[in-house]
């Protein structure tokens, strides 16, 4: 039977560069992980695909899924559900492969509970005011929107002490470098609990 392949878990406030930083991982052609795609109910945005950003679904679908025991962990964020489908996790890391999450922080603290051998990498901005300005240059949220996630980041940064390592998103190749440090010594370690 494979070794089972390693969770890793990359979660951080909202903003904070999460997904920039994972698309930057990903395009690196060492980087073997498998990305799991997440589950969301809010609308995509111009120019997401369903099944390659998220699959996106109804509110009563997702509520299925979870009755159904079929997600990981979830977390309502802003007013959406976001989760993670279980089976695809436990496939690849039975057949041996190395799965990537990136998901907020409530989700990140159920992986924890349920998953303890995992690898929780928290990515934290230099600063609240830079998360704004990252937030209002995006252009895809309205203000209301960016008022709430700002709310919900500064209670989120507190939370980084439930993780093993911190990465400041400062420059984008400074964190994913960081990032590929963390997994390639977690690899040496002669032991993982
Ligand atoms: P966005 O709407 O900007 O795509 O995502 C909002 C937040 O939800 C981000 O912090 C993102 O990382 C998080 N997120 C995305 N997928 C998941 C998931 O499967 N589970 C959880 N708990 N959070 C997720």
């Amino acid at each position: 039977m494979a070794k089972r392949g390693m969770l890793i878990v990359l979660s951080g406030p909202s903003g904070v560069g999460k997904g920039t930083v994972r698309k930057a991982l990903f395009e690196d052609p060492n980087v073997d992980f498998n990305y799991s795609i997440s589950m969301t109910t809010r609308s995509p945005r111009d120019g997401e695909q369903n099944g390659v950003d998220y699959y996106f679904v109804s509110k009563t679908e997702f509520e299925d899924h979870i009755k159904n025991g079929e997600m990981l962990e979830y977390a309502k964020y802003v007013d959406n559900y976001y989760g993670t489908p279980l089976n695809y996790v436990n496939e690849q890391l039975d057949a041996g492969h190395d799965v990537f999450l990136e998901i907020e922080v409530n989700g990140a603290l159920q992986v924890r509970a349920n998953c303890p051998d995992g690898i929780f990498i928290f990515l934290t901005p230099p600063d609240i005011k830079e998360l704004r300005s990252r937030l209002v240059g995006r252009g895809t949220d309205a203000l209301e929107v960016i008022n709430k996630r700002i709310q919900t980041a500064t209670k989120e940064i507190h939370m980084m002490q439930n993780y093993d390592y911190a990465v400041v998103n400062d420059k984008i190749d400074n964190a994913v470098n960081q990032i590929k440090d963390i997994v390639r010594s977690e690899r040496l370690k002669v032991k993982r609990v």
